[in-house]
C-alpha cells in the first residue's frame, strides 16, 4: 500500500483550516475512507468523478482501489495536498479547479465513470436531482456513493405511506435503485457537524416506457406541493389530471404520499404525449 502522511498532518502542513462557508467537514478515518471507496465496487482501472476531495482522504482511499480519479474541488487552498496525491499515483489522478454545479459531469470523461462524494448538504441534493433528471436514460455515471445527512439518506430511500417519502424519493427510485450502504456517525468528521449523516448508493435501472421524465416531475411538483391535500384538490391545476387519474382507477381522495411510485409513473405516462 502507498505509505502517505496522516491526513492530520496534510491539514495542518497546508493550513486547511475547515471553511464553513465551503460546509467542510473532512474524513479523516482512513479504515472509514477506505470502506467507502469499497462500496461501489471493484473500482480497478474505473473512471471516477470526485467531487470535493477537500484534504484527499477519500480521494487517496480511490486511488488505492486502483480508480482513475477526476477530482473537482473549488476551495484552491486544497490543490497543493492534492498535488501531492498526484505525485503519489502518477498518472491516476487529474484535479479539476472549480465549481461542480458549473461542469457538467459527462464532458469530463469519454466512456462510463462512477461519481463518489462527500459533499455539503445544500450542493450534495442538488447535485443529486441534476445526476438523476434530464430525458436522456440509462446516464453515463454507473454508480453514486454520497454521503448525505441521514434525514435526505432516509428521504431518498424512503417508502410510500411514510413521512420521509415525497419528490426525491420518487426521483430516485421510478428508474434507479438507491440503498442506504452505511450510517456514519457525526464524530467520525473533523470538525463534527451537528447531524448524523449516511452514505447512499444508487444504481441506474431501466427506465419504464412512454414516459417523460419532465412530466413526472410536474405530477410530483403538483402532488408533493399540497401533500396534505386530496389529489382531486392537489393536482386541479394540472391539465387532463383528474381523467387520468379516474381512468387508471386512483382514487382522487388519495394523498400524495399514498400513491407508490408505479403509480406516480402510470400517471405521468398517461398525461405524456
Ligand atoms: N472529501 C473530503 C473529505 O471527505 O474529507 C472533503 C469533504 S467536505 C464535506 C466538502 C468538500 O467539497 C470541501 O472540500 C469543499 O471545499 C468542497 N466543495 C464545496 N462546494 C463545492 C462545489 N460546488 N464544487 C466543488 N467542490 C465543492
Amino acid at each position: 500500500m502507498t505509505s502517505l502522511p496522516p491526513l492530520r498532518e496534510v491539514i495542518a502542513r497546508h493550513g486547511l483550516q475547515a471553511s464553513k462557508a465551503l460546509g467542510q467537514n473532512f474524513l479523516l478515518d482512513e479504515q472509514l475512507l477506505g470502506r467507502i471507496a469499497a462500496i461501489p465496487g471493484n473500482l480497478k482501472d474505473a473512471e471516477v468523478l470526485e467531487v470535493g476531495p477537500g484534504p484527499g482522504g477519500l480521494t487517496r482511499a480511490l486511488l488505492r482501489a486502483g480508480a482513475r480519479v477526476t477530482a473537482v474541488e473549488m476551495d484552491r487552498r486544497c490543490l497543493p495536498a492534492l498535488a501531492e496525491l498526484d505525485d503519489a499515483f502518477p498518472g491516476q489522478l487529474r484535479v479539476i479547479e472549480g465549481d461542480a454545479m458549473k461542469i457538467a459531469a459527462e464532458t469530463l470523461f469519454d466512456g462510463p465513470y462512477a461519481i463518489a462524494a462527500n459533499l455539503p448538504y445544500n450542493v450534495g441534493t442538488a447535485l443529486f436531482v441534476g445526476w438523476l433528471s434530464g430525458e436522456a436514460w440509462p446516464p453515463r455515471w454507473s454508480s453514486l456513493t454520497l454521503m448525505f445527512q441521514q434525514e435526505v439518506a432516509e428521504r431518498i430511500v424512503a417508502a410510500p405511506g411514510s413521512s420521509a417519502y415525497g419528490r426525491l424519493a420518487v426521483l430516485a427510485q421510478w428508474r434507479a435503485v438507491p440503498r442506504i450502504a452505511t450510517k456514519v456517525h457525526r464524530s467520525a468528521f473533523t470538525p463534527p457537524p451537528k447531524v448524523m449523516s449516511a452514505i447512499i448508493h444508487v444504481v441506474p435501472a431501466a427506465m419504464p416506457e412512454g414516459v417523460s421524465a419532465r412530466m413526472l416531475e410536474r405530477v410530483t411538483e403538483a402532488a408533493f406541493g399540497q401533500r396534505r391535500k386530496m389529489l382531486r384538490q392537489s393536482l386541479k391545476g394540472l391539465p387532463n389530471a383528474l381523467d387520468a387519474l379516474a381512468e387508471l382507477g386512483i382514487d382522487s381522495a388519495r394523498r400524495a404520499e399514498t400513491l407508490s411510485v408505479a403509480e406516480f409513473v402510470a400517471l405521468a405516462r398517461a398525461l405524456t404525449y
